[in-house]
């Protein structure tokens, strides 16, 4: 069979959690938390079976859900989504964000991704006949950037999309309000729409804010807003999400949608729409996750590792070039297989795999978990 992705095998998630596997590796790879839900949340889906919410729900997802959806986005970020016409549910946020790019690049377009970039953008672009144009964050002491001239320099009369992601997979960047007014500068007056990926959006620290394409009016218009229940509430397994965008755009994110999933699973869409009446799980979320990445950069700062910053996501970016010389993804195995302790490389996180001397840890485990990777990644 002619394939439709001849630069793509299986990604570096499922090979390095089956690695982790096979060497009884502590698995900070594979960004998903090793602790339970909240258990008032698996009872509320529970309860949505009981009460008979097991047929299709509507093809854009249950109104009860879309309202909870509309609801956190106007209270955290002041924008007022219609519920009907605005917001959409999807299978995770990887349909969204292959929904979303099916709709917008058509075949020769050009997609713009800064890179490194979460493994599916690109190969969705290409699914959908486009022409990925990379451009690199920069990288210096104050951690990873968004080079915004490099960006407007990329801009051609066949640029359809610009892909956003913050806070950032894996680098842990956040935007902030300059970054997304250097976007809108760069969109102003072109049809380039904003595909922008915020499944981290509660995951940021240090007293942030959170720089939500929907807080800025002039990005809100033309931006394909994604997030992901499975990050929020610590059931990635669940793979529930949505899609916020102008009526227009959602009026078309809708008729691929329909064929791509019709519908997104019910039970989960009422319980989860129970679950949000309370905003305290979401709003707690920062001050939970901070602790551990406090805590995990406390048990490496004596070690080898260097720390780049972490200011968002549940990703710890190291520089491990005072323990090897070895490439990323060799390094990682070898960290995997010898220490125990599975990383993943940043390299495949580029079009053109590039050796940053760099790997990636999530700390969204229990604090047990966290200090028996230390303890090992400390010995060093
Ligand atoms: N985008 C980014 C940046 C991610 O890290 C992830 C999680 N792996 C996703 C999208 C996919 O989210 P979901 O599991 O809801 O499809
Ligand atoms: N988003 C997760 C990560 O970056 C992995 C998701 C997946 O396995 N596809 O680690």
């Amino acid at each position: 069979l002619p394939t439709r992705l001849p630069a793509v095998g299986t990604t570096v998630f499922t090979r390095m959690s089956a690695l982790a596997q096979q060497h009884g590796a502590v698995n900070l790879g594979q960004g998903f938390p090793d602790f339970a839900c909240d258990p008032r949340l698996v009872d509320m889906v529970a309860d949505a079976m009981r009460a008979g919410h097991n047929q299709y729900p509507p093809m854009t997802g249950a109104p009860v859900l879309r309202e909870a959806i509309a609801a956190k986005i106007a209270r955290l970020y002041g924008h007022a989504y219609d519920v009907n016409t605005e917001i959409t549910v999807t299978a995770g946020a990887t349909q969204a964000l292959t929904t979303a790019i099916l709709c917008a690049v058509h075949p020769g377009d050009e997609a713009i991704v800064i890179e490194p970039a979460y493994d599916s953008y690109m190969p969705a672009i290409e699914l959908a006949g486009g022409i990925v144009v990379p451009v690199a964050m920069t990288l210096d002491d104050a951690g990873y950037r968004v080079p915004w001239d490099q960006v407007q320099a990329a801009v051609t009369a066949k640029t359809r999309l610009i892909v956003v992601n913050t806070p950032h997979n894996p680098t842990g960047t956040v935007l902030r309000d300059a970054d997304l007014q250097a976007l809108a500068d760069i969109v102003r007056g072109t049809d380039v729409l904003i595909l922008s990926d915020e499944v981290y959006e509660h995951m940021v620290y240090d007293g942030e804010r959170h720089a939500s394409m929907s807080r800025h009016p002039v990005l809100a218009a033309r931006s394909f807003v994604v997030s992901s229940f499975g990050k929020t509430y610590h059931t990635t397994g669940w793979k529930i999400g949505y899609v916020a965008a102008p009526a227009p755009l959602t009026a078309e994110f809708r008729k691929v949608h329909q064929y791509n999933v019709f519908s997104v699973n019910a039970p989960m869409q009422h319980g989860i729409a129970a679950y949000m009446a309370d905003p305290a799980p979401y709003l707690e979320l920062p001050a939970f996750y901070q602790k551990k990445r406090d805590l995990f950069r406390a048990g490496l700062a004596g070690s080898r590792f260097e720390l780049l910053p972490a200011d968002g996501t549940y990703f710890q970016c190291v520089r491990y070039g005072a323990i090897s010389d070895l490439p990323e993804s060799a390094f990682a195995e070898w960290l995997t297989s010898e220490i125990k302790v599975a990383a993943i490389p940043v390299s495949p996180f580029y079009r053109q795999a590039r050796e940053s001397g760099i790997v990636r840890f999530c700390f969204a485990k229990k604090d047990e978990t966290l200090h028996s990777a230390l303890e090992r990644l400390a010995r060093i």
